[in-house]
C-alpha cells in the first residue's frame, strides 16, 4: 500500500509512502518505526485501514517503495495486532475486492469505535451534506431521525468495514437501507431523476433551484406510492495497492409490483467527507446537529 499513519488511531493523520529517506524524515528515525538489529533495519508504521502493523518494503530498482502487512501473528515490538480488523482490510485481502458482509460486527467498543460515533454526532450535517451530494437528493428531517434509529438499532457502528473516511457511505448503506423515497426532494442531475420522471405513476413537481439545477418533489398524481431505496454489492479495494476505493448499487424499487426503476453503481470519494470535517470554517447545519444530538445518545466503553 502506499499509505500510512503513525499512530493506531482512526484521527491519526494518513500520510503517502514516497521513498524511504522520506519516510525516514517523516519518522525522525525513531522507535518504533525504525527497528534495528545487529544485521538490518526494518521500517514500521500503521495500516490506515486497520490499524495494524505494516512493514515498509524498499527495494532499489523498479519496484517503488511501499507498506505491507507483516504476516499475521508476526510480532513486531511495540505494535500490537487486532486480528479481526486485519481479516476485514482490504489492503491485505488477496481477493481483488472486500464485500461487505451486512452482519458481520467487531466484538469489543474500543476507542476507535467511540470516535466514529462522536464523529457522527458531531458532523451529522457533514454526513447528511455527502449522502445528499452522492445521490442528488435531500431527504427531510423526520427521514434522517429514522435513518438515525435504524443505524442504531442495528448496531452499524460495529461494522469492521466502518472508517472515518467511508462513516457517509457506510451511514447510507446500513441506515437508508429499505427507507421510503415517496415525498423526498431530487435533482435533476440525480442518478436516479431520469427513471422517476419517465415512471408515468409519478409526479415530480418542480418545487426550487439552486445553482442552476432544479429540485423536484417525488410524488404521485393520484395516490401514494411506495418506493424504496436498495443497496447492496458494496465493495472496497485498493487498487494497486493505492487509496482504498469504494462502490456501491444503488437501487429505487416499487414496493408493490416488486419493479425496479434504476439500479446502478455509486463511486464513493475516498476524501470527501474528510476534507469536510476538517475544514472548520464551513456552514454549519445547527437544526440537523442539535437533532443528531437528541438521538444519538453517548456511548460508553463498557
Ligand atoms: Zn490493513
Amino acid at each position: 500500500m502506499n499509505k500510512y499513519k503513525l499512530e493506531p488511531q482512526r484521527s491519526a493523520e494518513i500520510y503517502t509512502i514516497t521513498d524511504e529517506n522520506d519516510f525516514l524524515n517523516n519518522v525522525h528515525g525513531r522507535f518504533p518505526f525504525v527497528q534495528r538489529t545487529q544485521c538490518n533495519v526494518s521500517y514500521f508504521a500503521y495500516c490506515p485501514f486497520c490499524l495494524n502493523p505494516i512493514q515498509l518494503v524498499s527495494y532499489t530498482g523498479s519496484v517503488r517503495a511501499h507498506g505491507k502487512h507483516i504476516g499475521n501473528g508476526k510480532k513486531v515490538l511495540y505494535f500490537k495486532w487486532d486480528y479481526d480488523r486485519y481479516k476485514y482490510c482490504p489492503y491485505a485481502s488477496h481477493k481483488p475486492y472486500v464485500l461487505i458482509e451486512d452482519n458481520e460486527r467487531l466484538e469489543n467498543l474500543v476507542d476507535n469505535i467511540l470516535y466514529m460515533y462522536s464523529l457522527l454526532k458531531e458532523n451529522f450535517d457533514k454526513v447528511k451534506y455527502v449522502i445528499e451530494i452522492t445521490l442528488g437528493m435531500s431527504f427531510s428531517k423526520s427521514f434522517w431521525k429514522e435513518s438515525i434509529d435504524l443505524f442504531l438499532n442495528s448496531r452499524a457502528y460495529m461494522s469492521p468495514y466502518l472508517t472515518e473516511r467511508n462513516l457517509p457511505y457506510i451511514f447510507l448503506y446500513f441506515a437508508m437501507q429499505h427507507q421510503s423515497i415517496y415525498g423526498q426532494i431530487i435533482s435533476e442531475n440525480s442518478i436516479f431523476f431520469c427513471a422517476l420522471k419517465d415512471y408515468a405513476d409519478l409526479d415530480l413537481t418542480k418545487v426550487y433551484s439552486r445553482q442552476n439545477t432544479e429540485y423536484y418533489k417525488i410524488s404521485g398524481p393520484k395516490r401514494y406510492i411506495e418506493l424504496r431505496l436498495r443497496l447492496y454489492d458494496y465493495k472496497q479495494q485498493a487498487v494497486n495497492g493505492e487509496d482504498i476505493s469504494e462502490s456501491m448499487v444503488a437501487a429505487i424499487d416499487e414496493r408493490i409490483s416488486g419493479k425496479t426503476l434504476f439500479e446502478g453503481r455509486i463511486i464513493l470519494s475516498a476524501d470527501f467527507f474528510d476534507n469536510l470535517v476538517k475544514k472548520k470554517d464551513t456552514f454549519r447545519d445547527e437544526k440537523i446537529l442539535e437533532m443528531a444530538s437528541e438521538n444519538i445518545p453517548v456511548l460508553k466503553l463498557r
